[in-house]
């Protein structure tokens, strides 16, 4: 482990924070000198031109060639959320105490970088390999990952004849939820807070509007997949899901409102369109307007399909040799979808459990658990089957 935690602490040590893109020269330069130290051709595809920042966006691609007929890319990213406060640790020095090592990024993502190259470094020295393998170490994941790795396979055409995302948690993962956000916005009429009876005000308007609202949720969560949830979870399959996120309104204590902005994140089981679940949105906001008297608007800012691989695909029968568990579908997102797009059928697995406090503070990452998402990923190419 001495080489794994090394790298981890280097790579902890920068604050690759996504929401100020720091330190992701740095960080790239280093994935691709370790990667080249390993004896490993390594490139950096920057999508810096389409960044409207302006600010590097530097994208690693590290390349096995075992001279095998297929490619198995494996994806993970180094940008991390910002460490926000209450840390009982420092969030930019890897601390180790017993079997867990802490940080910012130490579980989410950093340790998936350390694993997948830990594994190819082996399969490289042993010549094991029956697959080449294809490591993505990519920016913006935190952010949607557009310059990430929807930039490797949309412009780079980053292609393979499957793809493993490490930045999950110990479970067999074959699909990923859909997202659609949008803004519900409730009209009143602002005045003079001295004079309430010659105004509306939008926030005695849109609360027991928006408690309405929040019981979509009971009507999403009728939505079950076929897929499973992964365990420990309160369903046993997976299940649409409504949440009102975000609430604004008012300028100031002397004026009456004359509008409130809630936004919402919605939820949809892999194999859900994204059309039918706005239409059955659409449907209870009109009906919860009546009920409530209001004068409100529904606006959809964001929609992304979700996506699944076939649990009877031979990418996920050759997974399951190495890692024998029933394949479930996870909650969240993530960079696989750039892939699944294209064709390519994806598996996540990683790190992450739930009292990693993954995005919280003092994340940590079980030493364990690197090891065994570096032996799966060994083992998984070193049993390869064409898929
Ligand atoms: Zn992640």
């Amino acid at each position: 482990m001495n080489w794994e935690l090394k790298l981890l602490s280097k790579l902890v040590a920068l604050d690759t924070d996504s929401t100020k893109r720091s330190n992701y020269s740095e960080c790239a330069e280093l994935i691709k000198d370790e990667a080249e130290g390993c004896g490993f051709a390594a490139r950096i595809c920057d999508a810096k031109r389409l960044a409207e920042d302006g600010k590097p966006r530097p994208n690693v691609v590290v390349d096995l060639e075992a001279g095998a007929r297929q490619t198995l890319i494996i994806a993970t990213h180094y940008d991390v959320v910002p460490a926000g406060g209450g840390w009982r640790r420092q969030p930019f020095k890897l601390t180790v105490e017993g079997e867990r090592a802490y940080g910012r990024g130490a579980n989410d993502d950093k340790s998936g970088i350390v694993a997948a190259l830990s594994a190819m470094r082996d399969l490289r020295r042993l010549a094991e390999s029956k697959v080449n393998v294809r490591l993505l170490a990519t920016c913006d994941e935190e952010t949607g990952g557009k310059l990430g790795a929807g930039y490797l396979a949309e412009r780079e055409k980053i292609r393979g004849n499957a793809v493993l995302v490490v930045d999950a948690s110990r479970d067999l993962i074959v699909g990923a939820s859909g997202i659609v956000f949008g803004k519900i916005i409730v009209k009143g009429k602002q005045g003079h807070a001295g004079y309430p009876h010659r105004a509306k005000n939008a926030i005695t308007y849109a609360l027991p509007f928006l408690q309405d609202m929040e019981k979509f949720a009971r009507i999403r969560e009728k939505h079950l997949s076929f897929l499973k949830a992964p365990r420990g979870e309160p369903k046993e399959h997976l299940w649409g899901r409504f949440s009102i996120t975000m609430l604004r309104a008012g300028e100031k204590e002397n004026i009456i409102p004359g509008e409130v902005e809630a936004r919402f994140d919605m939820r949809l089981v892999p194999e859900e369109g994204t059309r039918g679940a706005i239409d059955e949105l659409k449907d209870y906001f009109g009906r919860a307007k009546i009920r409530n008297q209001v004068d409100a608007r529904l606006l959809i800012t964001t929609k992304q399909p979700g996506y699944y691989t076939r649990p009877d695909h031979k990418f996920v029968g050759n997974f399951q040799k190495v890692f024998p568990e029933e394949p479930s579908a996870m909650l969240g997102g993530n960079d696989g979808r750039f892939f699944t797009a294209r064709g390519i059928p994806a598996i996540s697995f990683g790190t992450g459990r739930k009292e990693c406090n993954v995005h919280g503070k003092d994340e940590f990452v079980y030493l364990d658990d690197i090891e065994l998402v570096k032996h799966t990923i060994y083992n998984l190419c070193a049993n390869w089957e064409d898929v």
